[in-house]
């Protein structure tokens, strides 16, 4: 597996690539890799060039402490990479991205952006939109993948390819992969102790729950979800928010809308981790 460091390096390659006819298959990550980060790696096309990017934006933490603190396992996540035959890591330093922002990719954002992990944390989806367009531009691919657990951001990355590359990239979207108590697999986890994991599956359990009262009569859901935040509430959950919304557009859910989704934000201690399920 190749390994690059440099924008200019990845550029080229890229280049020769496209220019040999092949196509390029990305697989973005912050690394600490997981068994979620695999399902993706697995799913990769592989008649294509696969690349890996292994970046922690800085853009999209707002919160010092939690960029700082996120996991790195680097050598592991190379092991990881190779067993699955990628192609090549991208493995840019921060400065080399950052320098590399114009101020043209500071753009007006989606309305869908305002709510949920959006309205609790500012300048999130700003910095994955212009991290993941300069991804884009640098390598160049003609399929992405991208995980159901970041729901929100899935929406916004389909909006980024369709304003700025002619919906050329195809986003594949990929299944949440979960611990077998239900919990989503997050690199996040690895700050929690196994009785917070177990802890934290009760909210996949209660989402569970709401899914299966919206499905049996949707009228009592709102009612249910107040009596779910104060059991997770009585458990030391946070719950900073718990929505039913339609999934393509992320408004309120019509009568007869059949795609709807429960996403669900919440804290373990000081550990915030997001999670959503279809309905
Ligand atoms: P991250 O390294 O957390 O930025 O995640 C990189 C990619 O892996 C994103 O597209 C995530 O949505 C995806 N991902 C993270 N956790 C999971 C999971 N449990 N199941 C499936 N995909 C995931």
């Amino acid at each position: 597996m190749k390994i690059i460091t440099s924008v200019e390096d990845q550029e080229k390659l890229s280049k020769e690539l496209i220019n040999d006819n092949r196509d390029i298959s990305l697989i973005p990550t912050m690394g600490n890799l997981h068994l979620g980060h695999e399902s993706l790696l697995k799913s990769s096309d592989k008649d294509d060039y696969r690349v890996s990017s292994l970046f922690i934006n800085p853009l999209q933490f707002d919160d010092l402490n939690d960029y700082n603190n996120y996991p790195k396992t680097i050598e592991k996540d190379i092991k990881i990479l190779k067993s699955y035959k990628i192609d090549c890591l991208f493995l840019p330093d921060k400065e080399s991205i950052i320098q590399n922002i114009s101020d043209s990719d500071h753009l007006n954002l989606p309305k869908f952006t305002d709510i949920l992990c959006g309205k609790y944390r500012k300048n999130h989806f700003q910095g994955v939109f212009i991290i993941v367009k300069k991804l884009f531009e640098i390598i160049q691919p003609s399929k992405a993948y991208f995980g159901k657990k970041d729901y929100q951001q899935i929406l916004l990355i389909n909006h980024l390819v369709n304003k700025f590359f002619d919906g050329n990239i195809k986003i594949i979207q990929c299944e949440t992969i979960r611990e077998n108590n239900g919990l989503a697999m997050s690199s996040r986890n690895s700050h929690l102790t196994q009785d917070q994991k177990n802890l934290a599956s009760m909210v996949y359990k209660e989402i569970c729950f709401l899914k299966e009262v919206f499905l049996d009569n949707k009228d009592s859901f709102n009612e249910n979800k107040l009596f779910v935040i104060k059991n997770l509430s009585d458990l030391g959950i946070k719950i900073e928010y718990l929505e039913i919304l339609s999934r393509n557009t992320l408004t309120k859910p019509r009568p007869d809308d059949k795609e709807v989704n429960i996403f669900v934000a919440y804290y373990i201690g000081t550990s915030r981790l997001i999670d959503n399920i279809e309905i």
